[in-house]
């Protein structure tokens, strides 16, 4: 029986009073009160290796959340092994009623673990209520619902017969078992990185980030009780290459789902080829890593400047700019300049950063010290350089939390490090540019940086909007007319890009789900 074509999980308003507020705010603060432990989870069983860290809150890091026991080499070939005694079992189990625990697993998180992930994503990743809202709650349940919508699709997709032979695809998993890697920034994703490979009845070692382990051991909580069997999704958290390095040197590594870093995807890359004599099989590589995404300004969206302010502001410092998809460059005609600059100072001068937990602030902290000191370099940097200006922002402080003032910083150079690297934080570059050197632009925009994730055009002359589309035709995965960069739906905008910015395997599409197959073509003649 078909699944009938979902739709996307309404945004929950939060507004003061609403019934989902109270139970939220509880929520956090039975969160906060405690501090809880965080195993590893192999076969289904809760293993503590006693090597443990801390989950701190990023907005107020004296304050630690949770532990988490770290996984070592031995724990890895438990996992894996774990992973290959139930493969069979899993991948002969009917599809249907596969999607069934994980279109329950999107039930328990639309209502009752709609609370507990979010706060988890709110305390431990410092997203504000609806930052965490559109991620863990509605990103998060879409996929699980729409990934059974297109794997059907998928498992339909069958070649021609004739009345003496019929043909037929065996949609199988992979051979061995999946390696999901997550980032921090995206409760939603990590799931995605694991239950799409398991849908499609593979089997997988899960690896959540540090920084996001709280988010990620609640929806494996929801994933249980959804009836998930014991040891198809096994996840282990730890030290990258400790637990990286014997996953990837293992002969049953079947493919690698991974969203985080362009280096790290890299290393990863160079592993499987450093052990490709090793494998039962090719390895399926699939990742989503960084970005430098822009905007582009037309001087026609001259009638749209309060759209192409509020556009790069959200774009740029939404969830403190901690999204692969982060508008971070910007280039405006000199003819809009004038106009925007003022709105843009008085849009970011009113933004409210803190506490994720009063629901006021529009921002919250950057992860980590790490975080921290990165995006500090750079605003220095900013300010040491004579062709840099500081616009607005250009403040740290982290006495509490790690926080960053949202930064504009206005270079005369394209090609400024501002312009072309990727800092993963609340800092927006802008170049300036003459209103006749518009094809140009767009060649810099296109040539400047090694990604090519998402990208934002404004302007109401279509000729200028084509032009664009073609000069940038490959620089961006995703694109925007007249709209920020950041915020893909599950459905609606297939999410991924090229380049530097990974494997373009589109996530929230089936073009993602079909690579978690290595189907069988059957043919018998009757
Ligand atoms: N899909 C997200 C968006 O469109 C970004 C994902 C990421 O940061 O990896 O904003």
């Amino acid at each position: 029986p078909r699944v009938p074509a979902p739709r996307n999980e309404p945004i929950l308003p939060y507004s003061p009073g609403s019934p989902e507020r109270r139970e939220l705010q509880a929520t956090l603060k039975r969160m906060s009160g405690e501090q809880i432990d965080i195993p590893l989870i192999i076969g289904g069983k809760q293993v503590r290796s006693g090597k443990t860290d801390t989950v701190r809150m990023p907005h107020r890091h004296s304050h630690v959340l949770a532990t988490l026991h770290e996984a070592d080499a031995s724990h890895v070939e438990q996992a894996i092994q774990a992973g290959l005694a139930v493969k069979e079992d899993w991948a002969r189990m009917s599809f249907s009623s596969r999607a069934a625990i994980f279109l329950r697993a999107a039930e328990l998180l639309a209502t009752r673990y709609r609370p507990i992930i979010n706060a988890s994503t709110m305390l431990g990743q410092s997203k504000t209520a609806h930052q965490a809202e559109i991620d863990a709650a509605c990103e998060a349940i879409d996929f699980l619902r729409y990934n059974v919508h297109f794997a059907e699709q998928i498992l339909a997709i069958q070649p021609e017969s004739s009345p003496q032979t019929w043909n037929m695809l065996d949609y199988r998993p992979l051979d061995g078992f999946v390696f999901a890697v997550a980032p921090f920034n995206f409760t939603s994703i990590a799931m995605n990185l694991c239950t799409a490979p398991a849908l499609m009845g593979n089997v997988v070692l899960f690896k959540p980030s540090s920084t996001s382990a709280l988010s990620a051991w609640y929806f494996m909580e929801m994933l249980r009780e959804a009836g998930l069997p014991d040891g198809v999704i096994n996840m282990l958290n730890g030290d990258g290459p400790t637990v990286g390095n014997p996953t990837l040197a293992s002969p049953h590594l079947g493919g690698i789902h991974f969203t985080g870093s362009t280096p790290t995807f890299n290393t990863m890359w160079k592993t499987v080829g450093e052990n490709i004599g090793k494998y039962k099989q090719y390895p399926r590589l699939v990742g989503e890593t960084g970005g430098k995404d822009f905007i582009v300004a037309h001087a026609s969206a001259a009638d749209d400047v309060e759209a192409l302010a509020v556009a790069i502001v959200r774009g740029g410092y939404e969830y403190q700019g901690q999204k692969c998809s982060a508008a971070s460059r910007v280039y405006v005609p000199e003819s809009l300049w004038t106009k925007l600059k003022p709105r843009l100072q008085g849009l970011i001068g009113d933004i409210r950063m803190g506490d994720v937990t009063d629901f006021r602030n529009f921002m919250g902290a950057v992860i980590d010290e790490k975080s921290f000191k990165k995006v500090s370099s750079y605003i220095e940097l900013a300010k040491q350089d004579k062709d840099a200006s500081i616009v607005a922002g250009g403040e740290t402080d982290r006495k509490e939390g790690w926080f960053v003032k949202p930064t504009l910083v206005q270079l005369q150079d394209p090609r400024h490090r501002i312009m072309r690297e990727e800092v993963f934080a609340p800092l927006v570059g802008v170049h300036v540019y003459p209103d006749g050197k518009y094809v140009e632009t767009l060649r810099e925009v296109d040539q400047s940086a090694t990604y090519a994730l998402t990208g934002a055009i404004f302007g109401r002359d279509r000729k200028a909007i084509d032009t664009a589309m073609s000069e940038l035709r490959h620089a961006a995965g995703n694109i925007y007319i007249n709209d920020k960069p950041t915020g893909a739906v599950v459905g609606q905008q297939p999410f991924g890009g090229s380049r530097a910015s990974g494997t373009n395997d589109k996530a929230g599409s089936l073009l993602n789900l079909i690579r978690w197959t290595s189907p069988r073509t059957v043919k018998e003649n009757f």
